[in-house]
């Protein structure tokens, strides 16, 4: 069984800055565990549904931007056990690992010596992880090296499609993936330049000829807070025939022979 569990469904500056939403990403239980996107409040979100970042063996950042990375190096000190501890993976985009002209890399020389294996991959490339097989999907973003992932398991694929545009290629990279995660940032008629709004994802998954069981909304920004993600949810859902879900702290998919969720209560914090 595969345990999918978010620790946010928000994105973008406003519902960062507000936490209106959670931006903790979210974490694959598989034969190994992934953590994905670190988002601020990653860690404290992380606790309240008791994953234990010594845990991690895997960090997947999708890009340089606040809302998907501000965690990270502390994440990484999670996984090495206090920097006491070689291990662990981090694959990340070129932004990430390298910085860019704009941004520092995502995490410190300190932080990046102290994981196992350090990888800066392009779209293609395969990783094997544990059981499970992960290939990396390109991205159409302001952080130009932005990458998605998709994710092959004994209970099929489980996609990921961060902070993107449009782009038709998205069709074949993610096509008949079981679970589609995908980054929907804005509602119904309030398209923004490098993000997904509610229509692209309608006429991505009308164009898949193998669709999802399941699509998870993720990476809501202001507006789609304020339009409402449940109803843009049933909107798709309704025009596509797809469950679709949307993704908030502690919202837990499990993956098996059936596909269920649930939403757990958050631990009380002492
Ligand atoms: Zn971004």
């Amino acid at each position: 069984m595969i345990e999918i569990t978010f620790l946010g469904g928000g994105g973008g500056r406003f519902v960062t800055i507000t936490q209106a939403r959670a931006t903790g990403g979210f974490f694959i239980k598989a034969s190994k565990n992934i953590y994905v996107d670190p988002g601020p409040g990653a860690l404290v979100r992380m606790w309240r549904y008791k994953i234990d970042p010594r845990k991690i063996d895997v960090l997947f950042i999708s890009h340089r931007h606040t809302d998907h990375c501000n965690d990270a190096e502390v994440l990484v000190e999670g996984m090495t056990y206090g920097v006491t501890k070689k291990r662990g993976i981090l694959i990340g985009s070129k932004s990430v690992v390298h910085g860019d002209e704009n941004h520092t890399p995502a995490l410190s020389k300190y932080h990046l010596d102290a994981l196992e294996e350090v990888h800066a991959p392009n779209p293609g490339d395969r990783f094997k992880i544990g059981q499970e097989e992960m290939i990396i999907t390109p991205s159409i973003h302001s952080d130009p090296t932005t990458i998605g992932f998709r994710l092959k398991t004994s209970y099929g694929d489980i996609s990921y499609i961060p902070d993107t545009q449009y782009f038709d290629e998205l069709i074949e990279w993610h096509e008949g993936a079981r679970v589609l995660i995908a980054s929907v940032t804005r509602p119904r008629d309030m398209r923004i330049p490098y993000h997904l709004c509610t229509e692209d994802v309608v006429y991505m998954v009308k164009a898949m000829k193998e669709k999802p069981e399941v699509l998870i909304m993720t990476h809501a920004g202001m507006k789609m807070h304020f339009a409402g993600p449940y109803k843009e949810a049933e909107f798709i859902q309704n025009v596509t025939g797809i469950k679709t879900y949307v993704a908030k702290e502690g919202f837990r998919v499990t993956v098996g022979k059936e596909i269920s969720v649930k939403t757990l209560r958050p631990a009380r914090f002492v």
